[in-house]
């Protein structure tokens, strides 16, 4: 399922570090350490580059214009669609839409294909750890159906049981919508079994992939996925944009999800008919500079190549939790076998937010809270985790002054 990539090689930390330098800041007078990019990862100055590029020499709008501007600035926007196609191995690039990212995406699912083919009593398949945007999109159109949300369980580990979610599948099963990667837990679904089983009931399957695409090699057509969503804002591109994968023979069954300009082809007052795929999907003017800024990301990743960013988010990981384990009173959240990209945590009984605040006044920044899985953390009866994740530009050392930070902070707390 691995795309081709070059052989895993060790990180040169300076080089890609000197890409970002918004990590030579300080805070509260302390060097910053930033572990905090699953919520949002930095960017690098190729990624801004390529956006000041496109707005320097090359913006108007796209896919109407008859002058020479016009058509480089959609070649550009249509560029970036191809090598989202080619990042995540799509048959085609009428399979990729561009969208706001993670959230919208799942939202269009949801509404467009449930609005086509969920009927009262029908039930969409979830897991309970699935953040927010996975779960109302789907309570949303649930409402106007009357489809049900069924919810999957996981071990206390934060493992699918997998036994136990097949159990859920049956003939009134419309869709599974599951994390590829948790992002409170960083557990990595199993999801190439998931797929087969679903698919061997003709059950279609979307994977939030928000939390895998900055860590993980992505192949839609190995996995099979019908429906695969990711942010760009995570994968060190810019804010505002993501992308949708769904197969054609989906999205081209599938309703408009905005209506407006772009999407159609041809308006009256009496009937309105819709474009050819993708555009179908995007109404109004796109995120030119956005897409782009995409494009230079996947360039970036590429660049360092996905093995290599694998690997060096395993040193990371493992480096963290055997550090953090020695600190006295400190539970790990999410002991999966396959894991990525963070790691959750509490001290004693100590308030996430008090941990948080007091490794910020140490110049490290994480995320405290729910982590937008509120019934994973009614689960765990929790209030929430100290959040620990990683980009591509963390090192050791950043995991050395996290853990003399959380042990400063729990000696403070008392
Ligand atoms: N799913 C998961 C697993 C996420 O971690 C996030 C972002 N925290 C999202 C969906 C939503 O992503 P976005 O806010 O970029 O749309």
């Amino acid at each position: 399922m691995t795309p081709a990539t070059e052989p895993a090689r060790p990180v040169d930390l300076q080089v890609v570090r000197s890409q970002f330098p918004i990590l030579g800041r300080k805070m509260n007078g302390q060097p910053l350490v930033f572990l905090d990019s699953a919520a949002s990862s930095q960017k690098p100055v190729s990624v801004l580059e390529a956006m000041d590029q496109y707005y320097l020499t090359t913006h108007a709008n796209v896919h109407r214009g008859v002058y020479q501007l016009s058509q480089e600035a959609t070649e550009a926007f249509e560029q970036a669609r191809r090598a989202v196609q080619g990042f995540i191995n799509a048959a085609s690039d009428k399979e990729i839409i561009f969208t706001r990212g993670a959230t919208e995406g799942i939202n269009l699912v949801a509404s467009s294909f449930g609005r086509q083919f969920f009927k009262p009593g029908d039930e969409i398949v979830l897991s309970r750890l699935e953040h927010h945007s996975n779960i109302v999109p789907w309570q949303l159109i649930a409402e106007q159906t009357g489809a049900k949300v069924r919810v999957a369980p996981i071990s206390p580990d934060g493992e699918l049981l997998l036994e136990e979610w097949e159990k859920l599948l049956n003939e009134r099963t419309k869709m599974v919508a599951v994390a590829h990667v948790s992002n409170s837990l960083g557990s990595i679904f199993p999801v190439e079994q998931l797929i087969a089983k679903a698919h061997e009931r003709d059950i279609p399957v979307l994977l939030d992939g928000a939390q895998a695409i900055p860590h993980l090699p992505v192949d839609v057509q190995a996995l099979d996925v019908d429906f695969y969503v990711f942010s760009a804002h995570k994968m060190y591109g810019p804010t505002g944009i993501g992308a949708l994968y769904g197969k054609e023979k989906w999205l081209d069954a599938m309703p408009p999800y905005h209506g407006g300009g772009e999407m159609i082809r041809n308006v009256t007052f009496e009937k309105t008919t819709y474009n050819d795929l993708p555009f179908k999907f995007e109404a109004g003017t796109p995120d030119m500079a956005g897409a782009v800024g995409l494009e230079a990301a996947i360039r970036f990743m590429e660049g360092i190549g996905l093995d290599t960013i694998r690997l060096h988010d395993k040193t990371l990981l493992d480096y963290a939790t055997e550090k953090l384990l020695s600190v006295p009173q400190l539970r790990i959240f999410g002991n999966a076998l396959q894991k990525t990209g963070a790691v959750s945590f509490l001290v004693g009984n100590h308030h996430p937010y008090d941990v948080g605040a007091l490794l910020d006044q140490q110049g490290i920044a994480v995320r405290t809270g729910h982590h937008c899985t509120q019934p994973l953390m009614d689960w765990y009866g929790i209030p929430g985790t100290v959040r620990a994740s990683f980009g591509i530009y963390n090192n050791l050392e950043d995991i050395d002054r996290l853990v003399a930070g959380v042990e400063r902070a729990a000696r403070m707390l008392g």
